[in-house]
């Protein structure tokens, strides 16, 4: 048995009935280049990394690091807190306001 394998180069890349090849211009105009946020570190809750550190209503200047200029509570995805500490500062912060050691809004921040 000689035969020689010739092999019949078909071209497997054609294929009848394909799309026609061009640029494809289904995208709305719309659809920009999306903003990618460069790679954050993780935060850490800072009261689990320092074990000195507590939290305590009557201790505005450390629950003031979680508030915001308007007197909002800071969200934990923005403070790092884990979810037992943003309990915790949560907790302390309303005290700390019944107590008038934080503001409640931003109004009530003294020049
Ligand atoms: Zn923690």
């Amino acid at each position: 048995m000689s035969e020689a394998t010739t092999t019949t180069s078909t071209p497997s890349t054609m294929r009848p009935g394909g799309r026609p090849a061009g640029p494809r211009n289904d995208r709305g105009p719309g659809s920009g280049p999306r903003k990618k946020r460069p790679f954050q570190r993780r935060k850490i809750c800072r009261f689990c990394a320092e074990k000195e550190t507590t939290i305590d209503y009557k201790d505005p200047r450390t629950l003031r690091y979680f508030i915001t200029e308007r007197g909002k509570i800071v969200p934990r995805r923005i403070s790092g807190n884990c979810s037992k500490h943003q309990r915790e500062i949560t907790e302390a912060i309303k005290r700390a306001r019944n107590l008038a050691l934080l503001p409640l809004a931003a109004g009530h921040i003294l020049p």
